[in-house]
């Protein structure tokens, strides 16, 4: 294309290579609709396309997040229900979603085939410009929220698909912190505001302020539409013109954001946060310290990276030491947030007392008063440094297109009308950053923006016992009162709509309307799969794996030792020993040093237990132990001698330190426990029903539980070392080691010959393998203060004679998009649910933010039923292979790779099978499929349960339980 040329509507207003991408950026302008669209044009075969809109709310009702579910149920050239969930069951997308930010929404696809990818964007086009929901309020009604009731008697109750989800969002007391945090610190821009939706405020949300929010905002002239990869992008945009954008012509959109004027006196408050009545309130309040930033540019945005990274993230990091020696909470956190018109930096701290909080501020601004007269260590700001621009040159965007990472990170100056190309050129900030480092940039930075900064917050919540029954007490009354001022005619409505949204959540969509979705043949889809070389090398006596793929110049080492010389009651110090490592002195650094030498020489360090099943075996695994680093090809040397260090010089004797960290995992726990909910429950399942789920539950639940009891006993405190330095001993040997590398041929000469430094540091000591799993657990309930579940059922199917096949993954598709979506999700008004098949025969059924139980676990028995009657098109049945194909095997970076090819390695099998295994996706039929009821019921009848949630559900649904435990003790 050239420059000042209209293509199909569109006029090429700048070319610009940039190298930092591999291509060559073109902003277009859509003449007659007002349409801005950035195409950056690369080799890579993975495209994507989003269109984004600025959507500022101008309240709490959710509005931008109803309307982001709402345009993807049903649109002009797509009729159906949910036309985002066909797309999801046939697609061989890479990635598909919708997402509400703050001040933006955005609907982002990819895919490598060329005939997917214009489907893909076909129906993202019809779903934002032409939705159903623009004239049937009854979308709203499910996706938003409703009144529901049956018959006049039954009280009524507040439903939808939102309102479930930010119920559950604001069980965590993290959010509801945040929420009150915004509303102070931006009283009166739209960031004071929960785009998302805050449930009190959700149901003040009428279709007339939804369809105003639409019609002013959804429209092309307030659009932003990326375009990336390998395309032929002048019938790209032939197809956007033609389709789409020719129908509307350029209007006025008032979507601005204004800029908060800044506060003159610091904003101090605190509010209370429910917990359970058996719950002990001790170590329970979080705080939040908050600086509000005027308009930042890119280079000041990543140097506050580094600053982040230096002052919080670096085990080595001042800031975070003083407040931890200070003893204001368990765990402290600093973040720097992008991507609003004015970022912030916020300083969190959980696991403390109310009393603390003033304290909070005193130890930050007093601390960083003293580092930034005496000067910041400049070590420390260049190995932070290093670590960001390692990041920025993986491009590893933890397996999702790169291109989709680049298209959400120009928004960042696009949505507020700034350059967006220059997001994607960090080489010059680089340099600008570097010389930073011998002058006083970073100082002032820190001085103007954060001590001289007036507009600031400190925002704390407590616990309080009771509070969540009494928030409940009062919505139920709210809801008795509404009800008793409703007239007879009123009542009669609401059941009439009651019945007729259940009527159309239960409409199955028409055969006619199905096929207006695309959908790509089976011939189009090769059941091979790609393999991703693997050589063993003996060195040393030593195996050592090289995966040959090319990985930018950045080599990836991974040391696997075998755990099965530790007994079962020792896995929970292996897992310590993990949290630990690289984070206590060693012989030749403290720990603070040993932080800077990773940041400044690698990409990261980690170390993770994973178990692997053996192919086809129901209880075999291997337990592995990884070591795992990462580095520039020309830092390799640094790398070995680091590992060599940190797990083989490791000092364990500082007990200060290791509580320290103890206290630190723990309040982790804490926190994060309401998120990996589905997790949990699953993994406490399966430790019912095999030896690898009991083996996971000792990084999970199990895990935390051991962590609460040590910290708790003085004897088992202080024997934390002796057992550390035991485990360690037993797994870091010789004869116990596989490494894997990936990196090209020369590169791995260079790696062997420093392999030395890790080996020197090995014991020699052999020992028998006596891992022994044992089963002990029970059906159990685990209480938490959320107001939503988790419920999960499931058991063996090995045991009831089923074997793995491919057709069990098309169920997963299935349920998770049908089933399981239209009974639980859309009727039930969960967030979601799935089911699971290993090739172990474990079998798991899992909801999540749920807010039923018993029903749910009705839904769960009721499946063999439903696949015995089960009836299919053609057409429906090759859409659910389609959907199966997408979701197996994706490792588009080398590191997973390398990770894929090590997992088919210890588990004993190889791409052949999976090559097989594919090959059964893509012949199921529905006989297949209704084969599975059998094997299903019998797994569901040995009657396998775990449920975590609200008190008073678990409470009520006592009975299903052997067992009833509060899940923070
Ligand atoms: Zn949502």
């Amino acid at each position: 294309m050239k420059l000042d040329t209209v293509y199909a509507g569109f006029r090429v207003e700048r070319i610009e290579p940039v190298q930092e991408v591999n291509g060559t950026a073109y902003m277009l302008k859509h003449e007659q609709s007002g349409a801005r669209l950035l195409y950056i044009d690369t080799e890579d075969t993975n495209k994507v396309f989003h269109v984004a809109f600025r959507t500022p709310p101008h309240d709490s009702t959710g509005v931008a997040h109803i309307l982001e579910h709402s345009v993807l149920c049903g649109s002009r050239k797509f009729p159906l229900k949910e036309p985002f969930v066909e797309l999801v069951k046939g697609s061989l997308n890479t990635f598909l979603n919708a997402m509400t930010y703050s001040d933006k929404t955005v609907y982002p696809v990819a895919s490598k085939n060329d005939a997917d990818f214009h489907n893909l964007m076909d129906v993202y086009l019809d779903a934002v410009f032409y939705p159903r929901v623009a004239k049937d309020p009854m979308i709203v009604m499910q996706e938003g929220w409703h009144y529901e009731l049956e018959s006049p008697e039954d009280p009524l109750t507040y439903k939808g698909v939102v309102y479930n989800e930010m119920k559950g969002v604001y069980s965590s007391p993290d959010s509801q912190l945040d929420h009150h945090k915004m509303k102070l610190l931006y009283p009166d821009t739209t960031y004071g505001h929960d785009s998302g939706g805050y449930p009190d405020n959700i149901t003040d949300l009428t279709y007339e302020n939804f369809k105003a929010f639409y019609d002013s905002y959804y429209h092309p002239s307030n659009s932003y539409i990326y375009l990336y990869g390998d395309m032929n992008i002048e019938e790209t945009l032939a197809f956007i013109d033609g389709e789409y954008l020719s129908n509307f012509q350029a209007i006025d959109v008032d979507s601005s954001i204004a800029m908060q004027a800044p506060l003159s006196e610091p904003v101090v408050a605190s509010f209370p946060y429910g917990i359970g009545n058996d719950e002990s309130d001790k170590g329970k309040a979080i705080h939040s310290l908050t600086y509000v930033f005027p308009e930042m540019s890119f280079t000041q945005s990543l140097a506050f990276e580094v600053l982040n990274h230096a002052l919080f993230t670096s085990g080595s990091a001042p800031l975070k030491e003083a407040l931890v020696k200070a003893n204001i909470g368990s765990d402290v956190s600093g973040a720097y947030m992008d991507g609003i018109r004015q970022p912030l930096f916020e300083i969190s701290v959980t696991g403390s007392e109310i009393e603390k909080q003033a304290q909070l501020q005193e130890v930050v601004e007093n601390t960083l008063r003293q580092l930034v007269d005496a000067g910041l260590d400049k070590e420390l700001l260049e190995a932070s440094l290093n670590r960001i621009e390692f990041i920025l040159r993986e491009a590893d965007f933890g397996g999702r297109p790169i291109g989709l990472a680049y298209g959400l990170r120009v928004m960042d100056n696009w949505l507020y009308d700034e350059d967006p190309i220059e997001l994607l050129r960090y080489e010059p900030v680089l340099k600008v950053l570097r010389e930073g480092l011998s002058t006083d940039f970073y100082e002032k930075l820190l001085r103007t923006y954060i001590l001289d900064n007036t507009h600031k917050g400190l925002v704390s919540l407590y616990p309080e016992k009771g509070l969540q029954e009494k928030k409940e007490q009062e919505e139920t009354a709210k809801l008795a009162a509404i009800k008793l001022n409703m007239s007879e005619e009123e009542i009669a409505h609401i059941i009439d709509q009651t019945a007729k949204l259940k009527e159309m959540q239960q409409a199955v969509d028409s055969e006619e309307a199905l096929a207006t979705i695309p959908l790509l043949e089976l011939s189009d889809i090769s059941p091979v799969v790609e393999v991703t070389p693997r050589r063993e090398i003996d060195h040393k006596g030593i195996r050592v794996h090289h995966i040959d793929v090319p990985a930018r110049g950045i080599n990836y080492v991974s040391l696997y030792f075998n755990m099965e010389s530790l007994r079962e009651d020792e896995l929970f110090y292996a897992e310590l020993l993990s949290d630990v490592l690289g984070r206590l002195d060693t012989e030749r650094f403290t720990y603070a040093e040993i932080a800077k030498e990773i940041n400044l020489h690698l990409g990261g360090y980690t170390m993770d237990v994973l178990p692997v099943s053996i192919h086809n075996e129901r209880d075999a695994f291997v337990p592995l132990a990884v070591v795992r680093s990462k580095a520039l090809a020309s830092n390799i040397g640094h790398l070995t001698s680091l590992l060599g260090e940190i797990i083989g010089r490791t000092k364990f004797d500082s007990q200060e330190r290791l509580v320290e960290l103890l206290k630190e995992g723990k309040a982790i726990w804490d926190t994060e426990a309401f998120r990996r909910g589905n997790t949990i429950v699953t993994n406490l399942l399966m430790a019912k029903v095999s030896k690898i789920g009991k083996f996971r539950d000792q990084d999970t639940l199990g895990y935390f539980r051991r962590l609460v009891e040590v910290l708790d006993n003085e004897t088992l405190l202080a024997g934390v070392t002796e057992q550390l330095m035991k485990v360690q001993q037993r797994l870091f040997r010789k004869d116990n080691l596989e490494v894997s590398f990936v990196g090209t041929i020369e590169e791995l000469e260079t790696f062997l010959a420093h392999l030395d430094d890790i080996t020197t540091v090995l014991s020699d000591d052999s020992w028998e393998a006596q891992l022994e799993m044992t089963q002990s657990y029970v059906n159990e309930g685990l209480a938490t203060s959320g107001k939503v579940q988790y419920v999960a059922k499931g058991g063996n199917f090995r045991d009831h004679g089923g074997t793995h096949t491919g057709t069990m993954s098309v169920l997963e598709t299935m349920l998770r998009y049908d089933y399981l979506w239209n009974l639980i999700r859309v009727q039930g008004g969960a967030y979601g649910a799935f089911a699971n098949f290993h090739n172990n025969g474990n079998m798991v059924f899992c909801s999540y933010r749920d807010p039923n139980l018993e029903n749910t676990l009705q839904v769960y028995d009721g499946l063999p039923t439903y696949l015995r009657e089960l009836d299919l098109s053609p057409r429906e049945m090759r859409k659910y292979i389609i959907g199966t194909m997408s979701g197996l095997d994706v490792s588009n970076t080398p590191f997973l790779q390398g990770a894929r090819a090590m997992s088919l390695y210890f588990g004993n099998t190889n791409e052949a099978n999976m090559t097989a295994f594919r090959q059964q996706v893509l012949e199921t039929t529905v006989e297949d499929l209704r084969g599975l009821a059998d094997v299903i019921e019998k797994v569901l009848q040995d009657n396998h349960i775990v449920v975590m949630g609200s008190e008073q559900r678990i409470k009520e649904a006592e009975q299903l339980f052997d067992k009833v435990s509060n899940l923070v003790q």
